[in-house]
């Protein structure tokens, strides 16, 4: 197999050996700190002391309430003239924590973007445009030197504004392109707009990822532009994209385990589930000087796929990730995740690209209102034709999550949609 680097075809025993080492120098040099040093202290751990990987769980968790704490720059494990860059998470659910490079950092983190690349056969030949926002989030220079590092003519086009994606994609036939699942949707239709047939676009390859979206929507973008869409996972905390990608097989992402520990537990017991349950996803990475972070708990849901990808790779793979343990809602008594919803809603083929879900309380209990954009092509039919979409869709919803929403056919275009990654759901109601 032709792999950007021979560890992707490393065996169980390979991978493990060198997360041992790995992870006993990452433990030193987390040590450097003085939040890790008094952390570990207090838990009896040292490199000496890690024996087998079994061990990393004596180490205690990181939360994101730690590194808030830490902010800016009390994480640091090396001198601050080793630093080269900083990364922030995008804040979607709280105030920003930030993350420090050395240069070996970057580098190796390339290299991981570069691996997931080639892996789904980006080739120097490729042009490859990043439609995701510079800046501080990691989306942008993350990926944007993964494919450089491929060689890749790469142009940092940033998000937004279909007009000029569309412009720069056709003069320069961009190949691939990195795009968040929402506004994949909603380049398509401006396209549509525009008289053009997306799937006569030179693109081949997206790599597709940053917020949670599920099988239909992926479907979905690939029939759009007659093109293949990978799933790509990784968070600011991990560096950013290139923790987990999916291979040709499209099913799962293989996460870098001679980079990375992951672990997945139960949020409430904080012990490991049972092989192929969902739980939280748990990461330490095994690469990192600047600012190394033990047993992060990301917050995400997934599980791992149980067996071998038929690729033959041996690096585990995390299942699409099911949402943010705080993402989930409850409404009338039942716990609900917006994919659920996405699930449901986007198996209609009458939907358009976007949706919103709407929570409120009517004075007499919480009511979830569920809007749908429906395409032009729809939104003509008459009245009668409609109303029975808006039933099926409420009932289908309904088998889904067990209580029944009012569903609102919408025109396209009409719901308000985000150049980061996309708000899938309004809390109106009031906080008692
Ligand atoms: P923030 O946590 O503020 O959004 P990041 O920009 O670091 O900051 O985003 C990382 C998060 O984005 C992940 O923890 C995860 O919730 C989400 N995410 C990233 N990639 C995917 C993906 N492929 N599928 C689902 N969610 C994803
Ligand atoms: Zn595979």
């Amino acid at each position: 197999m032709d792999v950007f680097d021979p560890a992707e075809l490393w065996s169980r025993d390979q991978i493990e050996h060198t997360q041992l080492m790995r992870l006993r120098a990452t433990v030193a040099q987390a040590r450097k700190c003085e939040f890790y040093r008094r952390r570990l202290d207090e838990a009896g751990v040292t490199p000496e002391s890690i024996r087998s990987l079994e061990d990393v769980r004596r180490i205690p968790f990181t939360t994101k309430q730690d590194l808030r704490d830490q902010y800016p720059t009390g994480m640091l494990c090396v001198p601050p003239s080793e630093i080269v860059r900083m990364h922030c998470s995008s804040g979607t659910t709280g105030s920003p924590v930030a993350i420090c490079h050395t240069q070996n950092d970057i580098n190796a983190w390339a290299d991981l973007v570069a691996r997931c690349f080639y892996m789904v056969g980006v080739r120097k030949e490729d042009v490859f445009q990043n439609m995701s926002g510079y800046g501080l989030f990691t989306g942008g220079l993350g990926i944007h030197f993964g494919a450089e590092r491929i060689g890749c003519m790469t142009i940092p086009a940033g998000p937004g504004n279909s007009r000029r994606q569309i412009k720069l994609a056709k003069d320069f036939k961009t190949t691939v392109a990195h795009i968040l699942p929402s506004y994949a949707l909603i380049l398509g239709e401006h396209l549509r707009g525009m008289g053009e047939d997306p799937r006569e676009f030179p693109l081949r390859i997206a790599v597709v990822g940053a917020e949670p979206y599920t099988e239909e929507f992926r479907r979905r973008i690939e029939d759009l532009f007659n093109m293949k869409a990978y799933n790509s996972y990784g968070l600011s905390e991990m560096n950013g994209p290139g923790v987990a990608f999916e291979c040709l097989q499209q099913h799962g992402m293989h996460v870098w385990e001679d980079c990375y520990i992951p672990e997945i537990i139960d949020p409430e017991t904080c012990e490991p589930v049972p092989d192929g349950e969902i739980g939280e996803l748990v990461m330490t990475c095994l690469c990192r000087q600047g600012m190394p972070i033990l047993r992060y708990r990301t917050r995400d849901l997934t599980r791992f796929l149980p067996g071998e990808c038929p690729c033959g790779r041996k690096h585990r793979r995390l299942d699409r990730i099911v949402g943010r343990s705080d993402d989930m809602f409850i409404i009338k008594g039942v716990n609900v995740y917006p994919m659920q919803i996405e699930q449901v809603v986007m198996s209609f083929p009458q939907v358009g690209q976007n949706y919103l879900i709407l929570l409120e309380n009517d004075g007499f209990g919480d009511v979830m209102r569920v809007q749908v954009e429906i395409r032009d092509e729809y939104f003509v039919e008459d009245m009668r034709t409609l109303q029975g979409l808006q039933k099926t869709i409420a009932n289908r919803l309904r088998d889904e999550i067990l209580i029944t929403p009012k569903v609102e056919l919408v025109q396209s275009n009409s719901l308000p949609s985000s150049e980061g990654k996309a708000v899938r759901v309004q809390d109106l109601r009031v906080k008692k």
